[in-house]
């Protein structure tokens, strides 16, 4: 029930599944985060002074107000009392956690509400702990941060396998196990055992102790309960509680969750925060997006083998022959319609399932219910392996889901096509339109977004369908804007076109990046648009930076977080990263771990169809131009925000960004950018 996500390009995974829907990694366990890269690097607050008694102004604030704040709350406060939604981007230094909390719990409090708190990673999970515990000087309130059973659960934990058991087979043994409990039997769960027994204990410890999320699992396992039980009884006492995306995200982890909440078909009992929003839109597609591998096909087909007979799906229809010439026509996408040295076909049309009622002469309703017999063979062959031990999903189970999705794909809101990677051709549903969300958040009356590099915020709620006039509010950051300095240059680009009609330019980015880091005896990170050029130019900047160099490893997180503390130990280093990624976006560098980044290149996406697809979308829908500036300009300019937000992160930080590419005069404007034709003079100067 966790929040999984990527190592490799940091996406949300989708439960029980090894291929990121993503980047189409296909991975193993160790590939696989339930927390993001970013815990344990905590933001580090600003000073705050806190206040004796609660304010009538702000009742739940527990600090002086600071800059903007009262603004905010008082904002927050109207937009919930009519029942709307508030989008909100507000600079580094203006509290949004605690404003959040302090504007939702007046209102969730005055009506009833529970406030469900969306955060990407665990270490914002316990922010908002930190913050309850805070407020709960002068105010009542209580919270409790949720994870997966895979984090939490202390049974199965240690036992051989455990990290490569999807949350479906855990949630299966564990239901095992609570049932023999329940019944009384022998080989039940005794952490679960003992739930009855210690709920006051433990509810007592999270309503005065606000325990961080491994805090709390710590203390259920020495008194010997089970906390990820333990957690979903607590759920409905207390006012908020701290979930990673994807409970929201996922239908069914949604369903358990609001039925945990004692809110199954009340979703208007619900206050939602959404922390870090402008991941929330890439986050639902890639909820909704899926693959279906040609290992996952024939590893259904040779489970067929395994089993007692072949029981058939539709007439005469056998289960092995229908699977078999799904992997047929699979194949034959690819021998028809990938051309030579293709990696990506699109199939605009519905040719899989045509193909397949043509060879079994069934209509459409016919071949849904085949797929349905598919499923309903796969969960029995489910409940076998589970029962002889073997703790796995079915195959056939696991690619009848599938099928089903991808019949119920056909529509404008996925771009499908065939790919082929290392292992082979594999069908891809890119969702470019997520519905799923948008339904449940126009559901919900009143929540409050927010993130600090959000707009433009017309375009993050039409993206998201939200209905019912939402306020829109932008808040400067309270930090001086005199410590900051953005400047470009504008004889360099990393664009392709450009890079190939001049072969110095290369070079000539080569020599700015060096020259810079050498002019500046100050931690500094550099940004590139991607692992390529990143590769391409590190022979040269190893060679003439004269500083310790660290760098980001594409496929080696470890390695890079050991790279990452040595460098923020220093006070002189080189950090070489990628835009986009978790040292770009998550992570605090306050004071002097980092004043300098250069930023090597504008990180417009990479052209693809699911791009382009897209990008024609919202042309349609918004008007010509729209597309490109919704799909390439906003994100681009959200990465740069993102990474030179990295430079300030309290009151006294000093820092520069330097931009390496003449597009950045497109963007002066929205990141306060000046022109220079000395930068490496420009740096010096500043920070003497
Ligand atoms: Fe694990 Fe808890 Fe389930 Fe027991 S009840 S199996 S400890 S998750």
């Amino acid at each position: 029930m966790n929040g999984m996500f990527c190592r490799r390009c940091k996406s949300l995974m989708p439960p029980g599944s090894n291929r990121c829907r993503s980047c189409g990694a296909t991975l193993g366990p160790e590939s696989i985060s339930n927390q993001s890269s970013l815990d344990g690097i905590g933001p580090r607050k600003p000073k705050v002074e806190l206040v004796q008694e609660s304010s009538s102004d702000a009742p739940y604030l527990p600090y002086k107000p600071r800059g903007c704040q009262m603004d905010i709350i008082s904002d927050i406060r109207n937009a919930l009392n009519e029942g709307r939604h508030i989008i909100i981007e507000s600079g580094t230094g203006t509290g949004k956690t605690i404003v959040s909390l302090s504007a939702g719990l007046e209102h969730a409090k005055s009506c009833g509400k529970k406030i469900v708190y969306l955060t990407r990673t665990i270490s914002q999970s316990d922010q908002v702990m930190r913050e309850l515990k805070a407020i709960s000087r002068i105010k009542t309130v209580s919270g409790l941060t949720i994870t997966g059973r895979n984090k939490s659960c202390p049974l199965f934990r240690g036992t051989t396998g455990y990290e490569s058991l999807s949350p479906k087979v855990l949630s299966m043994m564990c239901e095992e196990k609570r049932s023999k409990s329940i019944k009384g039997q022998a080989g039940g769960c005794r952490y679960y055992d003992r739930i009855k027994t210690e709920i006051d204990n433990v509810e007592s410890f999270v309503i005065n102790d606000f325990p961080t999320s491994d805090e709390l699992d710590r203390y259920c396992e020495k008194i010997g309960v089970c906390p990820y039980e333990m957690k979903k009884q607590l759920m409905k006492k207390v006012d908020v509680v701290a979930v990673p995306y994807v409970h929201i995200l996922s239908n069914d982890i949604r369903q358990n969750l609001m039925a945990n909440l004692g809110m199954e078909d009340s979703p208007e009992g619900i206050l939602l925060i959404v922390d870090e929003a402008h991941n929330l839109v890439d986050a639902a597609r890639d909820q909704e997006s899926f693959t279906i591998d040609r290992d996952l096909v024939d590893r259904a087909i040779d489970e067929c083998s395994t089993m007692k007979g072949d029981p058939t799906v539709w007439m005469e229809v056998s289960l092995k022959d229908f699977l078999s010439f799904f992997k047929n026509s699979i194949r034959n996408v690819a021998t028809e319609k990938l051309g030579l040295n293709e990696k990506e076909v699109i199939i605009d049309d519905d040719y899989i399932e045509q193909r397949m009622m043509a060879k079994f002469q069934m209509k459409s309703q016919d071949l849904d219910s085949a797929i349905e017999r598919v499923i309903d063979i796969g969960e029995a062959r489910t409940e076998l392996l589970m029962e002889s031990g073997e703790n796995r999903v079915s195959e056939i189970q696991t690619l009848g889901i599938s099928m089903r999705d991808w019949c119920s794909s056909a529509s404008s809101r996925f771009v499908r096509s065939l790919k082929i990677d290392q292992d082979g051709e594999y069908l891809s549903a890119k969702c470019i339109d997520p519905r799923e969300i948008s339904v449940f958040l126009n559901s919900v009356p009143g929540a409050i977004h927010m993130s600090g590099t959000l707009q433009p915020l017309d375009q993050y709620a039409r993206v998201l369908g939200l209905q019912g006039n939402p306020r829109f509010r932008i808040y400067p950051s309270p930090f001086p804007p005199e410590n900051r300095s953005v400047l470009y240059v504008n004889d360099v680009t990393t664009q392709q076109k450009e890079m190939q009609k001049d072969p110095s330019m290369q070079n000539r980015l080569e020599r700015y990046i060096a020259n810079l880091c050498n002019s500046v005896d100050k931690n500094t990170l550099v940004f590139f648009t991607s692992y390529y050029f990143m590769r391409m130019m590190r022979p040269y900047l190893e060679t003439h930076i004269n500083k310790k160099l660290y760098w980001e490893e594409s496929r080696n997180q470890r390695r890079t977080m050991e790279n990452l503390t040595a460098f923020r130990n220093g006070r002189d280093g080189v950090f070489f990263s990628v835009m986009g990624g978790s040292v770009a976006e998550g992570m605090d560098f306050p004071g002097d771990e980092l004043c300098f980044a250069i930023i090597v290149g504008i990180p417009y996406p990479p052209p693809s169809s699911e791009q382009k697809a897209m990008s024609a979308m919202f042309d349609q829908r918004y008007g010509a131009g729209k597309g490109w500036v919704y799909t390439s300009e906003v994100p681009a300019l959200r990465k740069m925000k993102q990474a030179i937000g990295r430079l300030i992160r309290t009151e006294t930080d000093r820092g520069m960004a330097v931009i390496l590419d003449s597009r950045a005069s497109r963007y002066v404007k929205q990141l306060d950018a000046k022109l220079t034709d000395d930068p490496a003079g420009d740096a010096a100067r500043f920070f003497r």
